[in-house]
């Protein structure tokens, strides 16, 4: 889930023209040099519309007739996309995955408009250590320097519109992309500035700083899945509760630093703010595994309040199967409880309980890989030789997610690793979400199968 976050995401917008012939399907279709995985996904938000296989010189197509124009993406494992998908387009793409987005290119109908927004979202990538700089000034500079910034990415949008006549619609998400990623700046302000200049306080702003607040739309299904406009939704959030608390809730940081009570604030803001119902949701959504992911530091009575306030603000929450499931892996995963039953396969392709595996030493440390990142699993094994040597009172097993049998093997032989502590996971859903498998370097240390800590670090917890 926090992939999604890590992402470089884009949009990707086919233009059409409008005096064109408009055909009831689309054809889009590509080439991916070095591919990463063998198929193609195309998804409509959270929902998966088609699949393609890659052929034998790396080439998918899809050909799809009947769905609405709008906002789609692309995922090609562990790269996603997005592209904007009109009736009538004929759309192809290249890219390298060694260098997804500077590689992409697309060509066909509405090549003009895709160039312009890769090289929006390309700069806008090269503008962010020019914008922490700006973070540093006051406040009326600040607003200044990003309006300006904003304007010459609307005035080449304007020039586009002008010369190649694209559709309102497009036009509009377009535009979002611009104006949403700049305010996002400006919610973000208060907090950087006070951060990078070391100030006391949070600067007081001018009373116009967020105008554009009153411009806001939250009932617009064309933008749910604008990944600058969800950004800026979800960063406006984090602002407005915090100033509502700050304000409201007593004097100094106290209330703020309490994270039932802040998340809190955070959820009937949503409730009172969002109106287009995936949007809430996945706003929603994201404050849940925020707090869930980090509610290993509270206590379970505070987990229990906040799922229950959960489930009175957003019980017909479109994600809360998987909420209410990564609630009971948190209560799971507690200290002092036993590690659960999840099977990985050794390398004689024998299955396995990880109960089975943590009776046969006093203590052991879980850690996990996936194999697509080669230098994560270059310093990964580097980090386990270390600790093998240095705390010998340890097993360190080592759980592949992702790699198919074979390579995995390969990388076994050459990696200098002990292959009776090896394992590969035989469902990797299932096994990620019993465990809460939420970041790379997660470990999970236990001692006569007893969990001591399930949210420990490679790196930090020895
Ligand atoms: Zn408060």
């Amino acid at each position: 889930m926090d992939r999604q976050l890590l992402y470089l995401v884009l949009l990707f917008i086919v233009g059409c023209g409008e005096g064109e012939k408009k055909e009831s399907n689309i054809f889009f279709a590509g080439e991916i040099v070095n591919p990463t995985d063998s198929k193609v996904f195309l998804y409509k938000g959270d929902a998966v519309i088609d699949s393609a296989a890659l052929d034998e010189q790396n080439r998918f197509a899809f050909s799809i007739d009947s769905i609405e124009d709008g906002l789609y993406h692309f995922n090609h494992y562990p790269e996603l996309q997005y592209v904007y998908l009109e009736r009538g387009d004929s759309l192809m793409m290249r890219l390298n995955t060694i260098d997804f987005d500077e590689s992409l290119i697309f060509s066909g109908k509405g090549e003009e408009i895709n160039n312009f927004l890769l090289e929006l979202f390309l700069s806008h990538e090269d503008e962010a250590d020019l914008i922490r700089e700006l973070y540093r000034l006051e406040p009326t500079d600040f607003t200044d320097k990003i309006d300006s910034l904003q304007e010459i990415k609307l005035d080449e949008l304007a020039k586009l519109v002008n010369e190649n006549k694209i559709s309102e619609k497009k036009e509009k998400v377009a535009k979002a992309s611009i104006v949403y990623n700049y305010n996002t700046f400006k919610e973000k302000y208060p907090f950087k500035h006070k951060w990078l200049t070391g100030a006391q306080k949070i600067v007081s702003l001018p009373t116009d700083f967020y105008s554009y607040r009153k411009n806001l739309t939250f009932n617009d299904k064309d933008l749910t899945y604008l990944r600058p406009y969800y950004n800026f939704m979800n960063t406006l959030v984090g602002n407005m509760s915090f100033m509502s608390c700050y304000g409201d809730c007593g004097e100094g940081n106290e209330a703020v630093r309490n994270r039932l009570h802040f998340n809190k604030h955070k959820l009937k803001l949503i409730d009172s703010l969002m109106q287009e119902k995936e949007l809430k949701d996945n706003l929603f959504r994201f404050v849940a595994f925020d707090y869930l992911l980090k509610a290993h530091q509270d206590s379970e009575k505070n987990n229990e309040e906040f799922i229950e306030e959960f489930h009175r603000l957003s019980n017909n929450n479109r994600h809360m199967d998987e909420i209410d499931a990564l609630y009971e892996s948190i209560k799971n995963m507690q200290p002092n409880k036993r590690i659960p039953d999840v099977l990985v396969s050794d390398v004689d392709g024998n299955q396995v309980s990880l109960k089975q595996i943590a009776s046969k030493n006093n203590k052991t440390v879980f850690y996990f890989w996936s194999g697509t990142n080669r230098s994560h699993f270059d310093n990964l094994r580097k980090r386990v030789a270390y600790l093998s040597h240095s705390k010998p009172n340890y097993s360190f097993v080592g759980i592949n997610l992702k790699t198919t049998e074979p390579v995995w093997k390969t990388m076994l032989e050459t990696s200098g690793l002990d292959k009776s502590l090896q394992y590969r996971a035989v469902d990797v859903d299932n096994l990620s979400k019993s465990l809460i498998i939420d970041k790379l370097n997660k470990c999970i240390i236990t001692e006569d199968e007893i969990i001591v800590d399930a949210f420990a670090n490679v790196y930090e917890s020895f």
